[in-house]
């Protein structure tokens, strides 16, 4: 008899995969509240990762970290009307604090432009004070109607970056210098995911923006996710809170502004666009575990031949786990390291120490062969960097197999049933945009003829990514 699968196959049912995935990689579990996760170690750890790396791209550009309150007075919330438009929707209000209704509701932040701008008002008053560059990792709450764990919750963790500038285009170079610099790099060369980097339509702009960058990956159904967005918000916000600066000719001026998000959406992203049937596949470069060392069996040479390897992998600098929980059967344990997609697992028992070698299991290609457990520490480096351009190259195929070249709306609502198209936003626009919508399609981004991002919607020769999403 066949084994029963551990999950769903993706070709039978692909988001009954991505729940069974998630809890049985012990990624995440619903809330109590509707919408809301708890974050597991494991998934945990993956954010710990993507947070490291990204922190340090982050304050590589200047921008250096800070917090501000989770409460907003709910009076904020009228000074810049498409930003409050777009988010009342979405708004959780508290009433009530201390057994008392307050004089004033305090909204849940939803993203912080409101009360950071507040700040900015006072902290900016000569040019000298320009760029202003700050970034806050916190939570945020928008009350989602179709939450979907790590995709869309109603509570989620981030990081929003807001910055002041003097000029127009200094603002816009530094929106786009985040675009690919800091979240097009993390997400090629860390989560080896093959985004797009497109600039949004103006239907799809964030709220209070006038232009908003975007990266969309394709995940494994061939669907879009967006992953992660820099708006540009020009002068709305400086006007809205008179945010003004003395130039260096002594004329007062409005600041010029950013702002930009990447959330814990990504590990849903993680699992769509790299996940099998068999669980998880973790890019090396941001597994927190590269290499398990696993124990077959509990015999004092084995246990002791584990551990000292897995400090001799730790003292070269690879994120090493030892399992040796040998009162767990070996089985269970392997399909438990393969759910949770760590890259290699190292396999010895009894009789592969008295050949000096070791069982060598790879995740991301597959396979499984016995290799001399003095060669481990300087064969795995090459191995983990492999692995990693190869979950790069999958998904750089996957995208350019699933893409098709149309030329009309239906062309492209039958091609986004299983993939992307791109469609000449000239023939497009937005009514061709208005009637996708009423398919469940959209369009994702737009992009130059070469490959580059539009700094004009209207560009000739832009082309339309067009998709269902996530
Ligand atoms: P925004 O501030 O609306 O530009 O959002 C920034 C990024 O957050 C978006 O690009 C999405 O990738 C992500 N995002 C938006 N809503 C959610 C949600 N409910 N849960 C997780 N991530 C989200």
């Amino acid at each position: 008899m066949a084994k029963a699968p551990v999950l769903t196959p993706r070709a039978d049912d692909f988001p009954r995969w991505y729940q069974d995935l998630i809890n049985k990689a012990e990624l995440a579990d619903n809330g109590p509240v509707r919408g809301t996760m708890v974050i597991r170690p494991y998934g945990y750890g993956l954010w710990e990762r993507m947070q490291a790396e990204m922190d340090t791209r982050i304050k590589e550009t200047g921008t250096q970290n800070a917090y501000f309150p989770l409460l907003i007075p709910q009076s904020y919330f009228v000074k810049e009307a498409d930003h409050v438009e777009g988010f009342a929707p979405e708004l959780a209000v508290v009433t009530h604090g201390g057994g008392k209704e307050l004089e004033e509701p305090a909204v849940v932040r939803p993203t912080s432009e409101m009360i950071i701008n507040d700040y900015f008002a006072k902290w900016v008053q000569s040019y000298r004070d320009l760029p202003l560059l700050i970034n806050q990792w916190a939570n945020v709450v928008r009350w989602e109607l179709r939450p979907r764990l790590f995709l869309r919750t109603t509570e989620f963790l981030w990081q929003e970056g807001h910055t002041a500038h003097a000029t127009y285009e200094d603002a816009r170079d530094f929106a786009a210098h985040i675009h690919r610099k800091v979240y097009e790099d993390f997400m090629v060369n860390v989560l080896a995911m093959d985004v797009v980097p497109g600039r949004k339509t103006v239907k799809e702009r964030f709220a209070g923006a006038i232009n908003t960058l975007t990266l969309e990956g394709m995940m494994g159904d061939g669907k879009a996710l967006q992953l992660a967005t820099s708006h540009e918000l020009g002068q709305n916000f400086a006007k809205a809170f008179n945010t003004q600066y003395l130039s260096k000719e002594g004329k007062q001026e409005l600041v010029w502004q950013t702002s930009w998000g990447s959330t814990t959406r990504m590990i849903g992203a993680l699992v769509m666009t790299h996940g099998d049937d068999n669980g998880l596949r973790v890019p090396p470069r941001l597994a927190q575990i590269q290499v398990v060392v696993l124990a077959i069996k509990g015999d004092d040479a084995v246990l002791a031949k584990v551990r000292e390897l897995g400090d001799r992998l730790k003292a070269a600098g690879i994120r090493v786990q030892v399992d040796d929980r040998t009162d767990v059967p070996f089985g269970r344990r392997a399909v438990d390291w393969e759910l949770k997609g760590v890259p290699v697992r190292i396999e010895i028992g009894p009789r592969d120490l008295e050949n000096g070698t070791a069982m060598v299991a790879r995740r991301i290609p597959g396979g499984k062969e016995p290799v001399g457990i003095e060669s481990l520490v300087e064969l795995l480096p090459g191995i983990l960097e492999d692995d990693q351009a190869l979950l790069l190259k999958q998904s750089r195929e996957r995208r350019e197999s699933r893409t098709a070249e149309v030329s009309t709306v239906e062309e492209a609502v039958e091609a986004a049933a299983s993939g992307w198209a791109r469609i000449p936003w000239a023939a497009l626009g937005a009514s061709g945009e208005a009637r996708l919508a009423e398919q469940s399609v959209t369009v994702r981004c737009l992009v130059a003829e070469d490959g580059s991002v539009p700094d004009d919607e209207d560009a000739p020769g832009n082309v339309a990514i067009v998709a269902r999403a996530y």
